[in-house]
């Protein structure tokens, strides 16, 4: 899978021949150079035929070997580009994994994000969906509840997976309300899916628990408060909202 990925894209070959033809042409022109040292030492200097040498030969083996070295360096790139991406993304619904979510939350945080919240957003009774509907469908399920979570809270707010049903949100530069008012958006979301199974439309839920702050904070800190909150929606009945004050 990777292999097929690792087709260079058109910048990366047109790095590839520019590069190509400025080492060729310091090549040839340090050939030309020392050439002529080498002929003037021994005769008159350099001719027509040592000219032609010096030139031919960095041109005839010294393109093709830099040529395959850049191919194959950004073959290595692109490589790279895809492991990355394959590390910090979810493969189930394409958004960032537990590990990518914190890290980039937790450096947002020290990076000095004023106001914000951390929102930990869980699928209800998910497991009927996979029971009753099979594991397939429930995996669909988990992909829209991500299409819909990031569309509704903008490309701007970052989405993680944090585990099997569970999601965080991370809003920035949004007070109290500004909070309360997106979460509300969330769950109104969700709730209006039109998830339809074997025919049959399946009604789908969240329940969120928000941290919201408003100075310095950590990811530990505001991930523990808004567990708790998600526990305190989830008794209260689900498909509902709970939010703390962390900070
Ligand atoms: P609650 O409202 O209390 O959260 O109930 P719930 O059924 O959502 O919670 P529970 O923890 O009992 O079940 C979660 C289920 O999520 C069980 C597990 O099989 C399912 N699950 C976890 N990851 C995946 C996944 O990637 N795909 C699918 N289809 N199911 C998953
Ligand atoms: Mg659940
Ligand atoms: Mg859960």
């Amino acid at each position: 899978m990777l292999g097929a990925k690792n087709r260079l894209n058109r910048q990366a070959w047109l790095r590839v021949y520019r590069k190509t033809g400025l080492l060729t042409a310091i090549s040839v022109v340090l050939s030309i150079v020392m050439t002529n040292a080498i002929m003037e030492t021994f005769s008159s200097g350099i001719n027509v035929a040592g000219l032609m040498v010096s030139i031919v030969t960095p041109l005839a083996l010294g393109a093709p070997a830099i040529g395959l070295v850049l191919y194959k360096q950004e073959q290595l790139r692109a490589a790279n580009t895809q492991l990355q991406k394959l590390a910090s993304f979810d493969w189930l619904t394409g958004c960032l994994n537990r590990g990518a979510f914190t890290a980039m939350v937790s450096q947002s945080l020290s990076s000095g994000s004023v106001s914000g919240a951390l929102l930990v957003i869980d699928v209800d009774h998910f497991k009927s969906i996979n029971d009753n509907h099979g594991h397939d469908r429930g995996d669909d399920a988990l992909k829209l509840i991500a299409t819909t979570l990031q569309q509704t809270a903008g490309e701007n707010a970052p989405l993680g997976r944090l585990g099997g049903e569970e999601f965080g949100i991370f809003l920035h530069r949004l007070d109290e309300r500004g909070v309360a008012r997106m979460a509300e958006r969330l769950r109104a979301a969700v709730a209006r899916l039109a998830f339809v199974t074997d025919g049959h439309g399946c009604p789908l839920s969240i329940s969120i628990g928000g941290a919201t702050f408003s100075g310095q904070t950590d990811f530990r800190t505001l991930y523990k408060m808004a567990d708790i909150c998600l526990y305190q929606a989830k008794s209260a009945g689900r498909d509902r909202i709970a939010l703390i004050d962390a900070a």
